[in-house]
């Protein structure tokens, strides 16, 4: 069979079976058959290659089917694939939370293990509300920021910001009071917020420094510090979603090292694993954890998933989590930055630029339409096809482009990257 009709079959085998996310299938563009990965790279099965440059979603950390973390499942697949982890233990869970605990905030103490970063928001949000139920108290609200994104089970949902996404469920989302994130100007406004409803509010959930699906929407460490520091003070508990900055991503191990204040749960996915394997972690502190400590059954945490701290995922995020620790790895880290933040100053003048950001290894800027940002916008999908013609995946929430790169990517090929978007930019000039 030769290479066209190879592909022609997969796609059609495809859209016989599949169906994909956040797609509408009946418009969708062809959908392209993967083969293999290396690297940054992506290789389709007529052997074109592309440079995935928003990490396949954002979880891809050290490129694509890396050697060390593949050895490292193989080695864990012939020794212990799975077990249950209610009564059962293994060393690479117990390994994994001890690594994991150690690199973060000092108050972080115990680790719950799911599969995603849903369902570690999941965990989080019944934590918050169970600690309040265990001391006897009824606190169902939950406060968030507006364009915020958690996930999408019913619960994340309905901590995320309002869209055309959680549109029709929402007479069935519970109840979250939304506030702005947080500048120098609006933090008075935003502490009597909190202040009338304190009594009421199970927890605080945010995303630390970047709203990502929300367009990469970037806010300052120190006001978040001092949104944080207030919450502390009337003691409304804090979830800090890190599904999406964990792991360098912000330049920094975790979005939690900008901050001087502590939050009392965390959530971790994407990049924790490097990319490879599924899995999602709750942390908490020993103040939630002994909530749940008694002897009366009522206040134990019921919930668990079949595949709830997986040998496998366990082992490769240990295996990512050492690849990310290493020298040359946090090198690159800097590298990627700092040559970000040199690129980010000649966007900026860039007429069809609008708002160009950037914190850590993500960087971010508004393609200036005459229709505003919306997911919908029709530039989005045409600026996508014209980077997968030059073989690069970018992929613009709405009229936002980002780049959120494996940390293996080089400066050639970043500089190739950016090359290619002053072209687009050009080629699309109005
Ligand atoms: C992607 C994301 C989630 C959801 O993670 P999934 O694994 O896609 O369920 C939650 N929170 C943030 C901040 C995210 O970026």
């Amino acid at each position: 069979m030769n290479t066209i009709t190879q592909q022609t079959s997969l796609t059609q085998r495809d859209r016989a079976v599949n169906w994909h996310p956040y797609t509408q299938m009946k418009t969708a563009d062809t959908i392209i058959p993967i083969v293999k990965g290396e690297g940054i790279y992506l290789f389709d099965n007529e052997g074109k290659k592309y440079m995935d440059v928003v990490s396949s979603w954002w979880v891809t950390l050290h490129g694509h089917s890396h050697p060390y973390i593949a050895q490292r499942i193989f080695e864990q697949l012939n020794t212990l694939e799975q077990v249950i982890f209610a009564g059962f233990t293994h060393e690479p869970a117990i390994q994994l939370s001890e690594n994991l605990l150690k690199l973060l905030p000092v108050n972080q103490k115990k680790v719950f293990y799911s599969d995603n970063g849903s369902t570690a928001v999941e965990v989080a949000l019944k934590m918050c509300i169970q600690y309040a139920h265990n001391q006897g108290n009824k606190k169902t609200k939950i406060l968030a920021f507006k364009n915020s994104y958690h996930g999408d089970t019913f619960g994340a949902m309905s901590v995320s910001g309002k869209s055309f996404w959680t549109k029709p469920f929402e007479s069935m989302l519970f109840e979250v009071v939304f506030i702005d994130t947080p500048n120098t100007e609006n933090l008075k406004d935003l502490q009597s917020q909190i202040r009338n409803l304190k009594d009421e509010v199970a927890c605080f959930i945010y995303e630390p420094l970047v709203q990502g699906a929300a367009g990469m929407l970037m806010y300052n460490a120190e006001d978040l510090s001092s949104l944080m520091k207030f919450c502390r003070e009337l003691g409304v508990l804090m979830v800090q979603d890190e599904v999406f900055t964990g792991f360098g991503r912000t330049g920094k191990l975790f979005a939690a090292n900008y901050l001087t204040e502590r939050p009392d749960i965390m959530c971790f996915s994407k990049g924790l694993t490097g990319g490879t394997m599924p899995m999602g972690i709750t942390t908490c502190s020993d103040e939630i954890y002994n909530a749940f400590w008694s002897d009366d059954k009522h206040k134990t945490l019921f919930h668990g998933h079949s595949f709830t701290a997986n040998p496998l995922a366990c082992t490769a995020a240990l295996a990512s989590m050492e690849i990310l620790l290493k020298e040359d790895t946090q090198m690159n880290i800097k590298r990627i930055t700092h040559q970000h933040s040199e690129f980010v100053k000649s966007l900026a003048i860039h007429p069809q630029v609008e708002n160009a950001r950037q914190v850590g290894t993500i960087l971010a800027f508004d393609f200036k339409t005459e229709y505003g940002t919306s997911y919908f916008n029709e530039i989005g999908k045409r600026l996508y096809n014209e980077f997968l013609q030059r073989g690069i995946i970018m992929r613009p929430l709405g009229n936002v482009i980002y780049l959120v790169p494996p940390y293996c990517i080089t400066s050639e090929e970043l500089d190739f990257v950016y090359q290619n978007i002053m072209e687009v930019l050009d080629q699309f000039r109005n």
